[in-house]
């Protein structure tokens, strides 16, 4: 049977309700003489709440890697900047825990800001470096800086073994991949694929606002790369084209950028590049921003 996950707003509460369930856990265990387990895992999928479906195939995931499920739901004020959509993002907390109690998720970690930044701000922040001020950083200045901060917080919070992020921000994987080895962190991530609807685009909290006609419009993001990724064989050039050709002609999306990246460094291809490349794409539909991505084969 399952049961409503448990929504804790402390960090105390929440450590110790983690180490209760992992002596619970153990305890079983020994009741049935299984000592092979090992200290129960813990797995933290962080979000920002306004769960879709995306969001559930990352909490699957989750579950399949560890005993004990958290799932984090905090709008991070420290990665949104001046006049972008802190205030209008969608919160649905009550709409969200009950989609986690139908995916058996034992614990809500849902703090007020008040409880993440006492001081109001935080002083000490993570610096994502350069690939921090690239395409999503461009556009948002700060927001990798907010993003690892709290994903650092969360990670010394929780203290889980594994975390659980989306393929769909790829730069942010690369980051928190990156902050990961820099500062010798002992949890490791997994990546889940980019989940779809019907038609291409990309699941998005953010796309809650999106018109039926910009919904259609936002289509030629995802309609792109998958052009792009066809014709990857012939290179990145063409790839691009290809992609521009696709998104330009859709009078609603605005496109920010559109590149090529090299997968281990984040920056874009140079002009021998071969093998696993990745296209980003950010673009304004509306007031709505919205990006995507695609793995490419370059020849
Ligand atoms: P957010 O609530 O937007 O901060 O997202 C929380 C996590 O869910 C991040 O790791 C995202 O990459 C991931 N995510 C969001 N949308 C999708 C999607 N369509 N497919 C896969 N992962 C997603």
């Amino acid at each position: 049977m399952l049961t409503k996950p448990e929504v804790i707003g402390t960090i105390e509460e929440l450590r110790s309700r983690l180490i209760d369930a992992q002596s619970r856990i153990e305890s079983e265990r020994a009741g049935r003489g299984d000592d092979a387990g090992g200290t129960p895992r813990i797995v933290l999928v962080p979000t920002m709440g306004a769960l879709h479906a995306g969001h559930l195939t990352l909490v699957r995931r989750a579950r399949s890697l560890g005993e004990i499920v958290v799932v984090s739901i905090f709008v991070n004020p420290l990665q949104f900047g001046a006049g972008e959509d802190l205030g209008t993002y969608p919160r649905t907390l009550d709409a969200d825990v009950a989609a986690l109690a139908a995916e058996g998720v034992p614990f809500v970690f849902a703090p007020t800001s008040q409880v993440m930044y006492p001081d109001g701000d935080a002083s000490t922040r993570v610096t994502a470096g350069t690939v921090g001020s690239l395409f999503e950083g461009a556009a948002r200045p700060g927001h990798f800086d907010g993003m690892l901060t709290v994903v650092a917080k969360l990670f010394n919070i929780v203290g889980p073994d594994v975390a659980v992020f989306g393929q769909k921000d790829a730069q942010q994987v690369f980051l928190v991949e990156r902050m990961l080895a820099d500062l010798d962190f002992r949890t490791r991530i997994e990546v889940v694929p980019i989940v779809r609807e019907d038609g291409g685009l990309a699941l998005s909290s953010r796309n809650r606002a999106l018109e039926p006609d910009q919904r259609a419009a936002a289509r030629a993001l995802s309609a792109g790369l998958a052009d792009a990724a066809s014709v990857a064989g012939q290179g990145a050039e063409v790839a691009l084209q290809v992609a521009h050709a696709r998104i330009d002609a859709e009078p609603l999306v605005k496109l920010d950028y559109l590149v090529v990246v090299d997968p281990r460094t984040f920056l874009p291809v140079r002009a021998l590049h071969h093998g696993p490349a990745r296209m980003l794409v950010a673009a304004l539909v509306g007031h709505t921003r919205l990006i995507d991505n695609v793995a490419l084969e370059l020849p």
